[in-house]
């Protein structure tokens, strides 16, 4: 073999698998073709939240009169925008490469392909390992909107290379991409149009969590209509219409673009994961807890098996994946009681294990208690009081199964939340955990101690 393990894909979570197996001792190859770096540095969670800083800023400018200070109209700027991004992602992406190129793996600037379930072909040369990781990430996903490709739209991808804000947007989807996205718009003094099939927005999450952005978002200003069918594009002299189905009615909207945001889909292409014999189902690499698929020497990793897109799941189970690849007499299992994501919009809405949905789904039995921002002192101090907290615990142990909190700074404070779930706590220990006063973080106590009244 020329390899204990070769990972194909050097993003978040090819390279945690990399790394994981290299330091349990693997002779590990990493092939990518590049432009290297990953997603999330490139193209994703790092630029976007980067930007979003600048129309949050703003946003918290115009408000200036509210907290005693004399009125500003704020401009944004893209290109002074975007440069500020780029300068950024330029630090993070050297710094990433530099990890690639590091002796300790052998770096492969290459597109890889199955030729057989042990081999694979990278340029012109044929290489083989004892085990594959695939971790080559996703792609944006074409959706079937009729005279939607000839009409023209923009992608998030496009989004960090504008130099020039349109002057109105129409964005299809409200995932949190779309959402974070199109606040940013909004915020920059886009007019902005947002099309959501669901009935909510963040349609995979709890309607209670999606209800305080989407008030948050018509008070800013954005159109915005849910339950909708989007019926066609086409393209107009100013840009683009889009008509659509909503409340019994057909209506359309018109915008200089569009941004479809509608989603991604693993990045299986070109890989002839039929020469591997590895089976796949609706477009993704089908995983077990281990992270293996049907053949017990390819695991795959990340975006590619569309579990749960974000990049600590994809570190996670890169993890998982290096270490079973190189001890395979004592396998790991990704524990998802611990799924969490958050979406950074404004409020920020942030969760943890199971929704009320999951748990209905499931039927799992739950308690569930809620709090919101609009009675708690220092949001109240803060002039942060759209949103609310909620904790969903087992009805007899007060074990917490899930945390979800829509407000100011959810993405940090979801974390107290993790590290108790982690913990296996209960409402019991968060409700007695000391917590500094005035703080957000207090907020997290009150449902807490709903619970425990509940529980007797
Ligand atoms: C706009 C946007 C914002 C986001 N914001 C967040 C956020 O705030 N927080 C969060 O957690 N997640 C966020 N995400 C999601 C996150 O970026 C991804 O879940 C994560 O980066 C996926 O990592 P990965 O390693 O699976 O894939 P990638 O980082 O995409 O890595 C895949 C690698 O495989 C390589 N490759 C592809 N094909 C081949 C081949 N045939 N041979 C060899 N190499 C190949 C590619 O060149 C690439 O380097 C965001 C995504 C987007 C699009």
């Amino acid at each position: 073999m020329d390899f204990d393990v070769a990972v194909i894909g050097g993003g978040s979570a090819g390279y945690s698998a990399a790394s994981t197996a290299q330091s349990l001792g693997a002779r590990v190859a990493i092939i990518d073709p590049g432009p290297l770096g990953g997603l999330c540095i490139l193209k994703g969670c790092m630029p976007t939240k980067t930007i979003l800083r600048t129309s949050d800023i703003m946003a918290l400018m115009r408000r200036a009169e509210e907290f005693g200070i004399r009125p500003v109209d704020p401009q944004a700027s893209l290109p002074a925008i975007n440069d500020r991004k780029n300068k950024l992602i330029q630090e993070f992406t050297d710094y990433r490469i530099q990890q690639l190129k590091d002796s300790r793996f052998t770096l492969i600037q290459e597109r890889a392909e199955f030729i057989s379930p042990h081999e694979i072909r990278v340029g012109d040369q044929t290489l083989k390992a004892k085990s594959f990781i695939l971790a080559t990430g996703s792609v944006i996903a074409d959706y079937p909107v009729s005279g939607l490709t000839e009409t023209g739209y923009i992608t998030s991808d496009d989004v960090l290379q504008m130099r020039e804000a349109p002057q109105s947007i129409i964005v299809l989807g409200a995932g949190a991409v779309a959402v974070e996205l199109a606040q940013f718009f909004l915020r920059i003094g886009v007019e902005v149009t947002l099309l959501q099939r669901s009935p909510h927005i963040l349609s995979k999450g709890d309607e209670d969590l999606a209800r305080p952005v989407e008030h948050r978002f018509r008070q800013e200003g954005m159109n915005l209509f849910t339950g909708t069918n989007i019926l066609r594009a086409e393209k107009n002299q100013e840009g683009a219409t889009i008509y659509f189905q909503h409340e019994g009615e057909e209506k359309s909207v018109r915008a200089q673009t569009i941004l479809q945001a509608l989603g991604r889909r693993p990045n299986i292409d070109g890989l002839h994961l039929e020469s591997a014999e590895v089976e796949t189902q609706k477009g993704r690499i089908t995983v077990d807890a281990k992270m293996k698929t049907n053949q017990p020497h390819i695991f795959a990793v990340g975006d590619v098996n569309g579990i749960h897109e974000v990049v600590h799941i994809a570190i996670q189970q890169g993890e998982v994946a290096g270490h079973n690849a190189t001890h395979p007499e004592n396998e790991r299992e990704v524990d998802d009681r611990l799924k969490s994501s958050v979406v950074f919009t404004d409020p920020a809405v942030a969760s943890v294990g199971l929704s009320e949905k999951e748990c209905q789904a499931g039927n799992i039995a739950y308690l569930a208690a809620s709090h919101p921002f609009d009675d708690h002192g220092k949001s109240m101090c803060l002039g942060e009081t759209h949103g609310h907290v909620k904790l969903l615990c087992d009805p007899v142990s007060g074990k917490v199964l899930g945390g979800h909190i829509v407000g100011p700074e959810a993405g940090e404070l979801i974390h107290e939340l993790i590290t108790l779930m982690h913990f296996g706590g209960t409402v019991k220990d968060l409700a007695g955990i000391p917590h500094y006063h005035p703080t957000l973080a207090e907020i997290l106590t009150y449902p807490a101690e709903e619970l425990l009244e509940q529980l007797g």
